[in-house]
């Protein structure tokens, strides 16, 4: 992604601004328009049954909508994947993805460090007869020892959402490859434009596009991208009837017609829309949040009231050389603070005035959360001890605002509570 050397590809904003245009969209339109029709019909039955049976086209949007389309084009460019497909959720994506590619007596190895909602799947998994196996991923060597021979996939996040540990990506990648397993990766937090996936050896990428991608907190979304680099004539799970063209296209294929058209997770065109638009600025928005993101965290760690703050930017932090060089020296939006026991977690959040009070992250606005009372707290004590969520941990999304505004708000809190 360095702009230094001219070359024949245009870069990752050009081609994100540029993408609907250059597929000659209707009227010249410069965003490809959103279509709502639910099917799409055919003047000649023949057109319309090879449509059915595999050729390129629309059928009913269950299946997508060129709406749709337009925006798997862009992911599947930022990504540099062979196929991308959405969904209305991050979670739909990610529900498809393990449902159709897994089988009872599958073993999945995952990162203990995950989100909360990805966490609660599992126990789904897990009642489908899907054997799953919770690994440290920052110990490329501890999820070797933990391979079995049923084991068919290993999922991980980049930098963990809300601990931000960060993963051994490339050990991870090596590992996968030496035992054929399928690699899959959560981009969420770091989104392709501080991280692709496929560098390391990941076969599919997973985007949570209710984040950083769509980016203003106003539509959900998700997506899966297959990079083509894992051999699927390998793997037992893909049935004979998607076993057409290039191996390449099957998961993909299969995960399209299992995950998308069976289980109808579809992302509607008005969402598509609003992300593909998010999308244009992804770079522009993450690069702001990143400094604000650094600034944020320096200035904590040096408050009094703070005892600790996770964040990847910081020195101290226990990955941060290897984030510093998967990332290309940007770290994201996640912080993860824990305050002094003399200050209660709940009355700090109270007295911010500028950081939001509320769930989600990858939004231009910063929004604070406590983590154990909110998003962790169906799972219990003892997961969230596994999972490194302390009973004061505050997860911060840093968002866009001015750096002074958002420093200052944090100071006024500290203060605040000092005073009462
Ligand atoms: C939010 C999130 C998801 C799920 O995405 P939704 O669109 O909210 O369903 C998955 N993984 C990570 C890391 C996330 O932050």
């Amino acid at each position: 992604m360095t702009e230094s050397k001219k070359s024949a590809q245009p870069g990752f904003t050009t081609t994100i601004l540029h993408g609907d245009r250059k597929l000659s969209v209707e009227h010249g339109a410069v965003h490809k328009p959103i279509h709502t029709s639910t099917q799409y019909a055919y003047s000649d039955a023949r057109e319309l049954a090879a449509v059915f049976q595999g050729k390129p086209g629309y059928t009913y949007a269950r299946q997508g909508t060129p709406t749709s389309d337009a925006l798997e084009k862009k992911i599947n460019k930022m990504e540099d994947g062979v196929a991308s497909l959405s969904f209305a959720t991050g979670m739909a994506a990610l529900t498809a993805l393990f449902t159709t590619l897994l089988r009872a007596g599958d073993h999945l190895l995952s990162s203990q460090f995950i989100f909360g909602n990805t966490n609660s799947l599992f126990g789904t998994l897990e009642m489908l007869g899907i054997e799953i196996t919770l690994v440290d991923p920052t110990d490329a060597q501890a999820v070797a020892a933990a391979i079995r021979p049923n084991t068919k996939m290993l999922f991980t996040e980049t930098i963990a959402n809300p601990g931000t540990q960060v993963a051994d990506l490339v050990g991870l990648g090596q590992l996968c490859q030496k035992h054929q397993l399928v690699y899959v990766v959560d981009n969420t937090v770091t989104s392709p434009w501080l991280f692709r996936p496929k560098a390391v050896g990941a076969s599919i990428v997973m985007n949570a596009l209710s984040k950083h991608i769509g980016g203003h907190a106003n539509a959900l979304g998700g997506s899966l991208t297959d990079t083509g680099l894992f051999d699927w004539t390998a793997y037992s799970n893909i049935l004979d009837i998607y076993k057409k063209g290039p191996a390449t296209g099957w998961a993909i294929t299969q995960i399209k017609k299992k995950g998308l058209r069976d289980m109808g997770g579809t992302l509607s065109a008005d969402a598509a829309h609003r992300i593909a638009v998010g999308a244009e600025t992804l770079a522009l928005r993450l690069d702001k949040i990143c400094s604000n993101a650094m600034a944020l965290a320096t200035f904590l760690s040096k408050h009094p009231g703070v005892q600790r703050v996770a964040y990847p930017g910081l020195t101290n932090h226990p990955q941060h050389a290897r984030a510093a060089q998967l990332f290309g020296g940007k770290f994201s939006m996640l912080i993860a603070v824990e305050l002094v026991a003399g200050i209660d977690c709940l009355e700090f959040l109270n007295h911010l005035q500028v950081a939001i009070l509320a769930t989600h992250v990858g939004d231009t606005r910063t929004l604070a959360l406590p983590a154990a009372q909110t998003i962790y707290y169906e799972m219990g004590p003892d997961l969230r001890a596994k999972m490194g969520i302390a009973d004061g941990l505050i997860r911060l999304s840093v968002g866009i605002e001015d750096q002074d505004d958002l420093i200052a708000d944090f100071a006024q809190a500290f203060a605040a509570c000092r005073a009462a």
